[in-house]
């Protein structure tokens, strides 16, 4: 590309660092819920009920499938920056697609 606006250089090689930053990324959510089971007589079908848990789900998309694991506390305290990369990342790569269609346009003279 040519003559690229040198404040959208530096807003590229600023994401670029941002970028780097970002080591491993774990995609999909986590959701922390209590849970009824299967036995009629247990203590979660009581009036007040006493669920289950609390259980933590890790769910993601898999080929059009939504994927549910299990994580323990311990688990989640490892993986949650994880978490907050991907997340992280999406943002980035937004931003970069946002900054580059701008840098296009400028380097073309687009949208004048
Ligand atoms: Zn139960």
């Amino acid at each position: 590309m040519a003559a690229i606006d040198p404040r959208l250089l530096r807003a590229q090689r600023r994401l670029a660092d941002q970028l780097g930053q970002i080591d491993w990324a774990l995609p999909g959510n986590v959701t922390t819920r209590m849970m009824r089971c299967g036995k009629p007589a247990c203590r979660c079908r009581h009036d007040p009920p006493k669920l289950h848990g609390p259980y933590i789900q890790w769910t993601r998309t898999v080929e059009g499938k939504t994927v549910t694991k299990l994580l323990t506390p311990d688990q989640l305290d490892r993986y949650q920056p994880w978490f907050e990369n991907a997340r992280r990342l999406r943002q980035l790569a937004a931003e970069l697609e946002t900054l580059t269609i701008q840098a296009i346009q400028q380097a073309e003279g687009w949208g004048r």
